[in-house]
């Protein structure tokens, strides 16, 4: 599939439209995270949109916290997203906190009141969503909706004040009960909430809702192109309507898209958090977590899911892309730029019986055997190596061509070896296996005296790095109700984790974190953060080969 930067999507027209127009000279967008959790692959979506929006049209972008909520949001997320984004390789235009706006939020909601557009109700919860109505039938006017201005400005300001408490009033916009559109029915605007903000840490007790807030921010920073996901599609009239009312100089507009689901993959920030807090994974950078944080430990490069964020496109219409999509871009991201090296996952001890028992040579092996120009590095070997247990079978299967009784191999870049013997301990396990090498078919000497069919990798036992390898598996499995169905907690894979113990080759030594490897025949692996010098641990970040076609 040929991924091309600038393939078009209707938000793109609409902008095209307005600069051809003379609407707007200059577009500004916002990405507008909520601090309350770590962002994951869907956030990608919308930065990667924003952030290429405003560069197609040399714009601007803010990243923007939308931080109106206190009783879920955090300092620690809010410096997650920024390394978040940053990773990915965006550069914010403004930082910004809808918090420093509480002010001028306040502002205009007393303006709203000044103008009758809003009142302080005294109404329950429960009797507000009974006088709401159905999208049958239309709702009910409140009793307080015909407070005067006077008296509503009087308890607005009481409820700043701290004089009541949480749940007791609220200040409603007032629009209209008999709206087809449930969100124009008077709507929630502030709340009373004694509750601590990390950043306005107890200077207030009400917050603005968001679809007050959310209009207001954008307007106060110019936003032209308010781009949002397609639940918002019902909020859009009020949206408008908080933009008019209020009386903003500038008028953003808000588009929305289709939101990413992928599957196998649970897509919300407070799905994620219970994942965290029930301790199914180890934090949000668990690389089994859709997160920035868990890809990047995983060893997904920035790359890869810019690549597969254009290529899944924006749409209006909802859909569910095939997790192995992903894969495919960091596969085609890696394969030209990391080294190749042998593994042994599963170590199975060799022993080479007519090998010279103290020699050691250091054999010359091609980095990359599709690209002479990434060089050969030199690979000890000697008469005990380990091979991969699935690459030696006693009762083999017909076409089975790796090692058994009597059979030859290739070790790749070394010799071919013919197993003789098998030893194995009281229960019967095959402990060790012994061989013997012929000489003269030394990898590179041109030997074509027989063939054998298999090739198999290695590495020297003595020489070997130790190494933990993980290997994943997805963490959700779907059901029916795909995996944004309502039982999420009952769908984890209890096997989405497989650790191993075995070895490298000796040169992956000074291996750190980030520094990523095509393990011959297993895959695409990251060294994680938790390797030390003891041991290297090793993330599979995908496996070779897939079924998936683009
Ligand atoms: P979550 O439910 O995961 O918390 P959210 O939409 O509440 O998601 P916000 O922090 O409010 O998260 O989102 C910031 C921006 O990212 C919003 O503009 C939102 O539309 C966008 N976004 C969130 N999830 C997705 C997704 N799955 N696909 C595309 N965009 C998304
Ligand atoms: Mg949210």
């Amino acid at each position: 599939m040929e991924i091309n930067n600038n393939t078009s999507n209707f938000i793109k027209n609409i902008v095209k439209e307005d600069i051809d127009s003379g609407k707007h000279k200059e577009i500004v967008t916002r990405f507008p995270p909520e601090p309350n959790g770590y962002l994951h692959i869907g956030h990608a979506k919308s930065i990667v949109l924003n952030f290429e929006l405003a560069d197609e049209f040399k714009g601007k972008t803010n990243l923007r916290f939308d931080d109106t909520n206190p009783i879920k949001e955090d300092t620690e997320y809010v410096e997650s997203i920024k390394d978040d984004v940053k990773w990915l390789g965006f550069k914010w235009d403004e930082l910004y906190f809808a918090s420093d706006y509480f002010e001028e939020m306040y502002d205009k909601a007393k303006l709203l009141i000044k103008k009758g557009k809003a009142y302080v109700c005294d109404l329950t919860p429960e009797e507000m969503k009974e006088y709401r109505g159905t999208l049958t039938e239309p709702g009910k006017e409140s009793p307080y909706r015909n407070r005067s201005v006077e008296e509503n400005l009087n308890l607005f300001e009481k409820m700043k004040d701290g004089d009541f408490k949480d749940g007791e009033k609220v200040l409603r916009a007032k629009i209209d009960m008999d709206s087809p559109n449930m969100n124009m029915r008077d709507p929630i605007i502030y709340r009373i909430s004694h509750t601590n903000h990390h950043n306005t840490l107890n200077k207030w007790c009400i917050y603005p809702m968001y679809d007050f807030a959310h209009p207001l921010e954008d307007a106060i920073e110019g936003i032209t192109h308010s781009i949002c996901t397609l639940e918002f599609e019902d909020h859009r009239p009020l949206y408008d309507w908080v933009v008019k009312e209020c009386e903003m100089k500038s008028v953003p507009r808000q588009i929305e898209f289709a939101r990413l689901n992928i599957t196998n993959t649970v897509m919300s920030k407070r799905k994620l958090k219970l994942l965290v807090d029930e301790k199914i994974v180890d934090g949000w950078d668990d690389p089994r977590m859709p997160t920035i944080a868990g890809l990047r430990r995983k060893g997904y490069t920035p790359e890869s899911i810019r690549n597969f964020c254009r290529a899944i496109g924006v749409a209006k219409a909802s859909s569910l892309v095939d997790s192995q999509m992903l894969d495919h871009f960091i596969r085609e991201d890696l394969m030209p730029k990391v080294p190749r090296t042998m593994a042994v996952l599963k170590p199975l001890k060799l022993i080479i019986t007519n090998y010279p028992k103290d020699q050691v040579e250091m054999l010359d092996i091609e980095n990359n055997g599709d690209n002479p120009e990434a060089g050969i590095r030199k690979v000890p070997f000697s008469s005990e190596i380990y091979i991969d247990q699935d690459d030696f079978m006693e009762n083999p299967p017909k076409k089975y061509h790796r090692l058994y009784l009597g059979n030859e191999v290739r070790l790749k870049g070394a010799y071919f070896v013919k197993c003789n013997d098998v030893i194995k301990d009281e229960e019967g396990n095959v402990t060790e296996i012994h061989c013997t090498y012929d000489v003269e078919t030394k990898s590179g000497s041109g030997f074509t005296g027989r063939k054998v069919k298999g090739t198999i990798h290695w590495v020297d036992a003595k020489m070997a790095k130790k190494a933990e390898f993980r290997l994943y598996e997805p963490l959700i499995l779907d059901d029916e109700e795909g995996a944004e169905g309502k039982h999420f907690l009952e769908q984890i894979n209890p096997n989405s984790m497989e650790i191993l113990d075995g070895f490298v080759e000796p040169f992956m030594e000074d291996a750190k974190a980030q520094d990523k490897f095509q393990l011959v025949r297993h895959g695409y692996f990251n060294v994680d953060e938790k390797s030390n010098e003891d041991k290297l641990v090793l993330n599979r970040i995908v496996s070779l080969k897939s079924s998936f076609k683009l």
